[in-house]
């Protein structure tokens, strides 16, 4: 089995992605799902709406694994959430998107939902952008991981932008697993591969030991242009094999890269 760990469905500002057309793309691998359609809420769904949409993609199609998406923008009232989580164990984990709606990662208003993700023993998985960026800069998520440190939280994608960027998150996930300040995983979707294996690097030899089960293989499929034809999503997902068997020779590292760091974090 692959792990895809961060890709969506949903009709949004980032184009009409059906369930179906998703698993066009990504073929036999299974998907860390969450919907669009409610990240890009204003023209999109409300929380209940999108999520009870991701729910019914993840129940026709048992590849498709549901994230929660949350509203923390326009809502601090996490019922919906929790009555998703009581009554719908597929839900795997939370999604949070700061920088499309605006509400930097360290605001308050997060803080219910890590809450309940903490009561429910879920992951959360932020998109993280540029370093420099106020709303979704890794360090801004960060600061809010460092209030709930028992709480895994995924830096999506890495955080976007330059190597300067993956840096300074690889640097944020060190200093995490040094000081024990916070649970942070990572995503490698958007990363280039040079980035990926300082990564990998860095995290094989930390104070504390080899900390490369934080970091999980994805695409964020369908989300770009690349990552809309089959062609190219599976020539991604080779170059990541070939590229990191020809630098570290590990089976098992490659296969805990591709599944099993995303099984164990999401528990299915
Ligand atoms: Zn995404």
């Amino acid at each position: 089995m692959i792990v895809d760990a961060h890709v969506h469905i949903g009709n949004s500002f980032w184009g009409e992605f059906s369930p179906e057309f998703l698993l066009k793309i990504i073929g036999d691998n299974t998907g860390i799902c969450s919907n669009l359609a409610g990240i890009d809420s204003y023209t999109g769904k409300d929380e209940y709406q999108a999520n009870m949409e991701m729910l019914e993609a993840s129940r026709k199609y048992r590849q498709i694994k549901p994230l929660f998406v949350c509203q923390a923008e326009r809502s601090q009232d996490t019922n919906i959430l929790r009555h998703f989580l009581r009554e719908y164990s597929d839900f795997l984990g939370l999604k949070f998107h700061p920088e499309f709606t605006k509400l930097p990662a360290n605001s308050d208003k997060y803080d219910k939902y890590l809450e309940a993700a903490r009561e429910f023993n879920k992951p959360c998985l932020y998109h993280s952008g540029h370093i420099k960026s106020k709303y979704s800069s890794p360090l801004l998520i960060y600061e809010k991981a460092k209030q709930f440190p028992d709480v895994p939280v995924i830096l999506g994608h890495l955080s976007t932008g330059p190597e300067e960027s993956h840096q300074a998150a690889i640097d944020i996930m060190l200093e995490s697993i040094e000081k024990e300040t916070a649970t942070i995983y990572a995503d490698v979707s958007w990363v280039d591969i040079d980035d990926i294996i300082l990564l990998i690097e860095s995290l094989k030899n930390t104070a504390k030991g080899d900390y490369t089960h934080r970091i999980m293989w994805a695409s964020d499929a369908p989300v770009g242009d690349f990552n809309q034809k089959k062609e190219i999503y599976d020539k991604n997902l080779n170059l990541f094999k070939v590229k990191i068997t020809e630098h570290f020779n590990d089976e098992k590292l490659l296969n805990n890269l591709l599944c099993n760091n995303a099984r164990r974090l999401f528990k299915f």
